[in-house]
């Protein structure tokens, strides 16, 4: 008998589930994502946080299994790139800084036309993680990773910003790491420590 934790994360994204088994452990927990579950519906993610928005999205799931009477534990998470010379942005707006929803290149792009002549680098990812479980009150526990922003794109690995965020204490770009080694140090990884030491 499987006697596993559900988990359900509030993402159509099947690699999260790589990174939440990563730094929860599969031994105790099972991981959904939402299509697993049959949730197909669209969640409006308009707070004006990352917190806000890892709450509607943990919220929306946690009320849609309760109507159909399922329990398990639910976990979203939101997260960006803030970066200091531009006062927080791209922020919220991470994902779609250049407009297009998901446009890598052109996100990263835009980032360092902005920073153009910016000598002021300093930047940090912000992961918000939130989790309800037995349908309690939502928790929210963040992350960050510092670093700072490079002057050219470098490194062929990851996703995102990757190809132009040094971190802290190192000189290569988190695209040119393997992803074990950015990993260790991401901002959705210590925001998974922090939830571990109160729940696991
Ligand atoms: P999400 O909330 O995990 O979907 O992330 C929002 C956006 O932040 C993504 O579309 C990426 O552009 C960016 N992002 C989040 N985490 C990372 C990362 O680890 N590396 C690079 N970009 C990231």
């Amino acid at each position: 008998m499987n006697n596993k934790k559900l988990v359900v994360i509030a993402t159509g994204n099947a690699g999260k589930i790589k990174e939440f088994s990563h730094g929860m452990g599969t031994d105790l927990y099972d991981f959904r994502i939402l299509q697993e579950v049959g949730f197909n519906e669209e969640i409006i993610e308009n707070g004006t946080s990352f917190a806000a928005n890892a709450e509607i999205k943990a919220r929306a799931v946690a009320s849609w299994l309760a109507a159909r009477g399922l329990s398990a534990m639910i976990l979203a998470d939101d997260s960006g790139l803030e970066v200091e010379a531009l006062g927080g942005a791209p922020g919220i707006y991470t994902a779609r800084y250049a407009g297009v929803h998901g446009d890598d290149r052109k996100n990263y792009e835009k980032l360092l036309n902005e920073l153009d002549g910016e000598l002021n680098r300093r930047a940090r990812f912000v992961c918000a993680l939130c989790v309800i479980e037995n349908n309690g009150e939502p928790r929210i526990f963040e992350g960050e990773c510092r670093g700072t922003i490079g002057f050219a794109p470098v490194g062929a690995k990851g996703f995102g910003y990757d190809p132009v965020f040094i971190p802290e204490g190192y000189s290569r770009t988190f695209a040119e790491m393997e992803l074990s080694e950015k990993k260790s140090m991401s901002h959705r990884g210590n925001a998974i420590k922090k939830m571990m030491v109160e729940i696991g």
